[in-house]
Formats: C-alpha cells, structure tokens, sequence
C-alpha cells in the first residue's frame, strides 16, 4: 500500500482524535525510525517515552518471540510465572510492595485511586492532585488531571479531586483535611513541561499523609523506568510514595502498567475489588523482564545519567547562544527545553531535518532520548536543534 493508501484509510476508517502527521513509520531500531518513503529520521522523543531504551531492542524482541511461541494470554484464574518474575524485580528495585498489572498508565491511575480509596474507607473520598499534571484519558484519570483542557466536554467530572498550584506548601496544608484520601503527584511532571517537584512539597506531602492517614501517590508512569538516571524518578528525592504507577518504559514497547503499593496497603485490593482480563500476562511480562534485564546488562541507568549530563550541558551552551531559550531543566534523560516563545515551528523543522523532539504546554520542548542513546547521536541531534534555531531565527528577524 501506498503512503497516501493508508492515510486514506486513517480517514475514512480510524477515529481522528489524534493530530497525525502526514507520513508512516514502518521501522525502529533504537534510536532512528524509518518512514514508508525509507527517510530516516533521529528520535529523541521514542513512543512517547515508550520506547525507553529505544525501538525493537534485541533482548526485548528475543523474549518477545520466545514468549509468543509459549503462551501469549493466560489470565488470572492461574498464575504465570513472568507475571511474578516482573512484579519481584520492580518491588525490589523500589520500595519492597506488591505490585497489581494494568495495560497503561490511565489504569495504573485508576488502581492506585481505586486502592487509596477502599484503604482509606471510612468515607474519605478526597483526593489531592497537583496543577499542572497529567494522569491519562480515563474518567478518573482526566479528574485527577489537574488541567481545565483536558476537562472540556466531559464535565461534571468525577468529584473528590482538590486541585493545588504546584510546590505550593501553603496550598497543599489548607487543602487537607480529614476526607483526604490520597494526594496523587509526578516527581516530574512530564506533559506538564518536565517541571520538577521541589523537595519541600514532596517532602510535605510524605508528612502530610502519615499524619493524616492518607496514601501518597508518586505517578512515574513517565518518569519511571530508569530516564532520569535512577530506576525511579522519586529516588532523586529519596522521598518514597505509598503506591506508585508505572507504565510507558515498562515493557520495552509493548502495553503495559503496574502499581507497586506497600504492602499493608496492597492487601486491601481483595478478590472483587478490581482487576484487568489482560494484566500481568506472559507476552508483556516477558517483555518487561527482558527490558529490566537490559538496563542492568549495559548499565543503562549510568548511561542515562552521563548522557543526560552531556546533553543538558550542550542545550546550555545552545540557550547562551539562542535567546529563544530561556531554560534547560530535568534529571537524566528527561529534559525540557523551556522556550520564550511557541515551539511548534521548531519541532516541525526539525522533522524536515530529520530530528525527532516533542513540543508540550505550547512553548516547551522534550527532549528524551532513548537511555542507550550515544553521545554521536546526542551530537547529531543538537546539531540539527542548533541549526533549526539559526534557521528560524533569521527568518523570524527578517520578517519582523
Ligand atoms: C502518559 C501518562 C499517563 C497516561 O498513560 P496512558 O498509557 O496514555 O494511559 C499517566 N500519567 C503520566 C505521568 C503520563 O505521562
């Protein structure tokens, strides 16, 4: 089939709630995807942050076939043995809980509030999050989305969500109270601009709700996974949640969430409670133990570090040399590049140069790298960013 074949196709038979643009990717292999056309292109932006330690890694494509030709689905009136496998090595590269497996990141929000609240029982129903954040499409999940632009069309929402500014302690205090449930939060936001929590509010949330008996909820579905140089983006802070969410870099590319919960708290999600037909099953599974396996064998979390280090040190130079930028921020290999101005023109000319970044909240770039990322790579794409920046700046000037 043609390119323009299969975009008719998307027209006439796939629901346009996305803004696609107008090309097919038929190929990926870490950090370079291919169009239907044969263009390469870099992507610094892998799947959304799916693709954590790039496009088809071996391991993850090995564990994949061998798991296919053994058992795809099973379901959870057995049990697997990667479905334990998995949750094991995430409770032990974490907080020491048990772990409950969803799809993706919406429902790993969905488990997390559902836990919090049959936990916390005694009517407490509130539930704390954080302007700014994101937390998935479902209707829990838009509720707890701390954004009006994600609630148009669909109110009224889901009630019990308490919106607060972010790192503001003052905020936080007033608003609890003894309905508070959980207070739920991105360590780093990641559609919200890679804006980081200060270590204050985190801190004052973790106190708040041992005194007050509400869950705290560190959502890492994006920066979960290892990006920021640590397995889990709260190990920055050393500040640990009572349930955290994961998803997107869990399984190497394939669909899959998880919480991991505290023990004492894991245990009231009983038979009848919740539960997911697809959860925890061998093919996922297998390929999140490969992508764990992975990280560890080619010590990609000290790769994100360094590389992220490299990187943000060259954005730097670029921002001295750029006025459009007004500042580089993130852990590791999630960063943002906050702009004086809108990024959309800057992201589409860097695709007609081949680079691969994402533009979020109108004026801020995200730039995240697939963790196996080489700083010859890193190199090529600040160049292209560079040269987009020089490019767009002349003409910007000229026409003013
Ligand atoms: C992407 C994201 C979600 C939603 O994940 P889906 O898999 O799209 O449902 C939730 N929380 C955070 C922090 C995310 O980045």
């Amino acid at each position: 089939m043609q390119t323009n074949e299969i975009i008719q196709q998307f027209e006439k038979y796939v629901i346009s709630n996305y803004g696609r643009l107008p090309f097919v990717i038929t190929k990926g292999a870490g950090s370079i995807i291919t169009d239907s056309e044969g263009k390469e292109y870099l992507d610094m932006f892998p799947g959304w942050a799916v693709s954590g330690i790039g496009h088809c890694h071996p391991k993850v494509v090995d564990a994949i076939q061998q798991q296919a030709g053994q058992l795809i689905h099973m379901d959870n009136t057995f049990y697997n043995a990667q479905q334990g496998q998995l949750a094991q090595m995430l409770s032990e590269r974490s907080f020491g809980g048990k772990v409950f497996f969803c799809n993706s990141g919406a429902e790993a929000v969905e488990a997390a509030l559902k836990l919090s609240r049959i936990h916390t029982a005694k009517n407490k129903y509130k539930i704390i999050s954080v302007e700014g954040s994101f937390h998935g499409r479902t209707t829990g999940a838009v509720a707890a989305t701390a954004q009006p632009k994600y609630h148009k069309g669909f109110l009224p929402l889901m009630p019990g969500f308490v919106y607060i500014a972010h790192n503001d302690i003052d905020g936080l205090k007033a608003a609890f109270d003894d309905d508070v449930a959980a207070v739920i939060i991105e360590p780093i936001q990641g559609e919200g601009g890679v804006r980081l929590a200060s270590v204050e509010f985190l801190q004052t949330i973790r106190d708040l709700c041992d005194e007050n008996e509400a869950i705290a909820i560190w959502d890492e579905v994006q920066c979960g996974m290892g990006r920021t140089g640590k397995w889990f983006g709260y190990q920055n802070y050393g500040i640990e949640p009572d349930i955290m969410t994961l998803a997107k870099a869990l399984g190497g590319g394939t669909s899959i969430g998880a919480i991991v919960a505290r023990a004492e708290i894991a245990d009231s999600l009983v038979p009848g409670t919740h539960a997911s037909t697809f959860g925890g099953n061998p093919l996922v599974c297998a390929a999140g133990i490969a992508t764990i396996e992975a990280i560890e064998e080619e010590n990609l979390l000290e790769n994100a570090n360094e590389m992220g280090r490299y990187a943000q040190a060259k954005l730097n130079e670029l921002k001295d040399k750029h006025n459009c930028i007004n500042l580089v921020r993130g852990f590791g290999l999630m960063i943002g590049i906050v702009l004086n101005e809108p990024g959309a023109e800057i992201v589409a000319k860097c695709w007609e140069k081949g680079l691969r970044i994402n533009c979020t909240q109108g004026n801020i770039l995200r730039f995240m790298p697939a963790m196996n990322v080489t700083q010859e790579l890193l190199d090529k794409a600040i160049a292209i960013f560079d040269e987009t920046l020089t490019e767009l700046s002349g003409t910007t000037s000229a026409e003013e």
